[in-house]
């Protein structure tokens, strides 16, 4: 399928690895120009180099803290005309629910919420003075249902959820849709960490616990960057400009819902 986004300019924030650069990847296949971000400058411009080989085109690299007001100052100064706003950044750290004070609130916020809001109120108004724009913001499985030691996840996604949900409602009619997409676990190097805790916490090896939770999911496996990236570009894509304001899950049918 031909996504009819060639040439058009996207911000991929987080985008070294993972998720992010599962999305930069499928984007830069659709023949996208990208401005990319982590902050590690090693292995951005390792990725970066690895997509202007593969798909020839335009890649800027930028390497900052994108939850920091310099470093998105940064980024923006980077970006020039941006079509395609794909929001990431770390998650926070899991714990339980007595653990977290007031400033461990402020920092998820901070990474989750705020920033792709920010963000959002920074690009969004061009993309609708030129009357098309995609914005995409990894969030996560756990806005749906919560998941009980990422409670500081749990809470600051769900804000940004809440407002995405009335602003692409007032942004959609200048040709600009927002949508969320909630990963569900997939085979990253935030699944590793996490698997580790686990196996650390229950005495098992990493492999162990990602058996068990393999076994969790109906789909038996972990979902990859490249499907994820790919279910990205499609959102960005002129054949998704109908498509405003929802929350998709990835998650191999982890989360037990009917709707
Ligand atoms: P990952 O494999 O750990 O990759 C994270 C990427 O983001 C790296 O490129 C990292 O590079 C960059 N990054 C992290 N913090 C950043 C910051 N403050 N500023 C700029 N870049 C930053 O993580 P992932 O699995 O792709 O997860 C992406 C997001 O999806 C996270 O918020 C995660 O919580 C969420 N999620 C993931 C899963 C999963 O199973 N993988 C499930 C649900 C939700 P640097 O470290 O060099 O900055």
């Amino acid at each position: 399928m031909n996504l009819g986004i060639e040439g058009k300019r996207a911000l991929v924030c987080a985008s070294s690895k993972g998720l992010g650069r599962g999305c930069a990847v499928a984007l830069a296949e659709a023949g996208v120009d990208l401005v990319m971000n982590a902050r590690g400058a090693e292995a951005l411009e390792t990725t970066a180099e690895e997509i202007r080989t593969a798909h020839g085109v335009d890649v800027t690299t930028v390497a900052a803290d994108i939850t920091s007001d310099d470093g998105r100052e940064k980024v923006l100064a980077a970006c020039g005309t941006i079509d395609i706003l794909v929001n990431n950044a770390g998650g926070p750290p899991p714990g339980m629910w007595q653990d977290w004070e007031r400033d461990d609130f402020i920092a998820a916020l901070d990474a989750n919420m705020l920033a792709p809001i920010a963000l959002i109120r920074a690009l969004v108004p061009d993309m609708m003075e030129r009357g098309w724009g995609r914005v995409v913001n990894i969030t996560s499985q756990s806005v749906r249902a919560p998941i009980g030691v990422l409670g500081l996840s749990n809470s600051a996604r769900t804000g940004l959820t809440g407002y995405v949900a009335g602003t692409s409602r007032q942004v959609a009619p200048a040709g600009v849709t927002i949508n969320n997409l909630l990963p569900g676990v997939h085979a990253t190097d935030r699944a590793v960490f996490l698997d580790g805790g686990v196996a650390k916490a229950e005495g098992i090896t990493p492999e162990e616990a990602r058996t068990r939770r393999e076994a969790t999911i109906p789909a038996r496996r972990y979902g990859t960057p490249q499907e994820f990236g790919a279910t990205c570009a499609f959102l960005c894509s002129q054949h998704a400009g109908f498509i405003v304001g929802q929350n998709i899950l990835l998650d191999g049918g982890a989360t037990n819902l009917t709707m």
